[in-house]
């Protein structure tokens, strides 16, 4: 065997990383020195991060001061396995000292068994096949990519609904609805419209053969958690079948067990999309989407060269989601999500100064009655948890869902209290 195929060793002089080198590396500080720095060096995309975290283990993490916080958010429905879940920080540390990354000149096998469970866990048709990328709107990139493989002449519009929230790219741009995320950035590609929410008649209007797609998320996430009706998903799939349209479902926040289900559509018998997009809780954390496109015809729409990514589907992002689809699936966690969730939803209800619940299995969007759910997410880091506010009356809870009954009560047992100092601090004059 020549040189160059035997293994190399490790150079003379390289040390292995561990938590004590990394912190060499980026210095230490407060959180104040440490936000200091951020606005010196990060765009101002996100404005001023609430906490500096430096750790996390379960549904727990650490800011740089010292205190702990209940994670009710788990990085935007991302975590949802928790923090530093065992399993997933082995297979990946594992995979990544094995293989990391190889390009799409050649596959892995993470990366076709991550394929194969998907399509498993969707209950896809044969022919069903799988695109991954490392976020949810390339994700939906995809999504708009594939719309256009079912474009002609005649047909060229995409429907989406208001409210809709799918990305910050600007295929997925302009399929989001805010004019404040959409304006900053026009002309957005063109040909997509905006029909009525939950509304089966305006769909019905909308619908015809010049329809190419209709993207809508089962549960708008961003918009404050707002489920669409089993009848208007029935009447979806029925208009989009009988126009020749693709239904797509962006199961970006929706997905990856948080209701329940493994997708928020498979609560609803008969409701099978012809693709589905991924992201946010599949990689338990790492960065990975997907593309799942349903049975032969579909799946056929797009073809070689037609679309490609560098990092998509690598071995590390791929170990990642079989690990974490792993755990879900024998984990019981599907359960935990309906039973913490519905306890959580069945007690928020009651409270005081909560006019709305919505939402399903861990997925939870609260109404208040007042706009005060920004000065709430404060009121509630100072109490030790992090929530998030999706609007100025509307708080969203995305837990890790492993989140125990007791963990849920602490939350429950402090929100009196936090929605009451949330309400004195806006009624405050400035
Ligand atoms: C978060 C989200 C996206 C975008 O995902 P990114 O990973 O932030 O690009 C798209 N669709 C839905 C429904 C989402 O919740």
């Amino acid at each position: 065997m020549s040189e160059a195929h035997t293994e190399q060793q490790a150079p003379e002089g390289a040390a292995s990383a561990d938590s004590g080198m990394l912190d060499e590396l980026t210095g230490s500080g407060s959180g104040a020195d440490w936000l200091a720095r951020y606005t010196g060096s990060l765009l101002g995309v996100f404005g001023i991060p609430q906490r500096v975290l430096v750790r996390g283990s379960g549904c727990y993490v650490w800011d740089a001061d010292g205190q702990q916080y209940l994670d009710l958010l788990g990085g935007i429905a991302v975590n949802v396995l928790g923090h530093a879940h065992p399993f997933v920080t082995s297979a990946v540390a594992g995979q990544l000292a094995t293989l990391g990354h190889i390009s799409n000149f050649f596959t892995s096998p993470t990366q076709v068994a991550l394929a194969e469970k998907l399509i498993e866990l969707a209950q896809a048709p044969s022919g069903s096949r799988v695109f991954f990328t490392n976020s949810g709107t390339e994700a939906l990139e995809a999504a708009v990519k594939l719309a256009r493989r079912n474009s002609t002449p005649e047909r060229h519009r995409i429907l989406a609904l208001d409210g809709a929230f799918h990305g910050r790219t600007m295929g997925a741009l302009a399929l989001t609805s805010k004019e404040a995320y959409r304006k900053p950035f026009e002309p957005l590609p063109a040909g997509v419209e905006h029909v009525a929410f939950d509304d089966v008649d305006a769909l019905t209007a909308a619908m015809d053969e010049t329809v190419a797609a209709l993207v809508i998320e089962p549960i708008q996430g961003e918009a404050g958690v707002r489920p669409l009706s089993p009848e208007y998903l029935r009447a979806a799939r029925e208009l989009t079948r009988r126009y020749g349209a693709l239904l797509i479902l962006d199961e970006v926040q929706s997905g990856i067990a948080r209701t329940g289900r493994w997708f928020a559509h498979q609560w609803v018998d008969g409701v099978v999309p012809d693709a589905m997009t991924l992201a946010k809780g599949l990689g338990g954390g790492v960065p990975v989407g997907a593309l799942v496109t349903f049975g032969e015809e579909v799946s056929a729409l797009i073809s070689a060269g037609q679309h490609g990514t560098t990092f998509g589907g690598n071995p590390l992002a791929t170990a990642a989601g079989l690990a974490t689809l792993h755990v879900l699936e024998t984990s019981g966690a599907l359960q935990n999500a309906i039973d913490v969730g519905g306890y959580l939803r069945e007690q928020l209800a009651a409270l005081d100064g909560v006019v709305a619940v919505r939402g399903a299995g861990l997925l939870i969007g609260v109404d208040l009655d007042g706009d005060h759910a920004a000065a709430a997410v404060q009121a509630a880091l100072t109490a030790g948890f992090i929530i998030n506010a999706t609007g100025p009356a509307t708080i969203r809870l995305a837990p890790p869902l492993i989140l125990t009954h007791e963990q849920a009560a602490s939350f429950l047992d402090a929100l009196p209290d936090i929605l009451a100092a949330a309400r004195t601090q806006q009624e405050a004059p400035a």
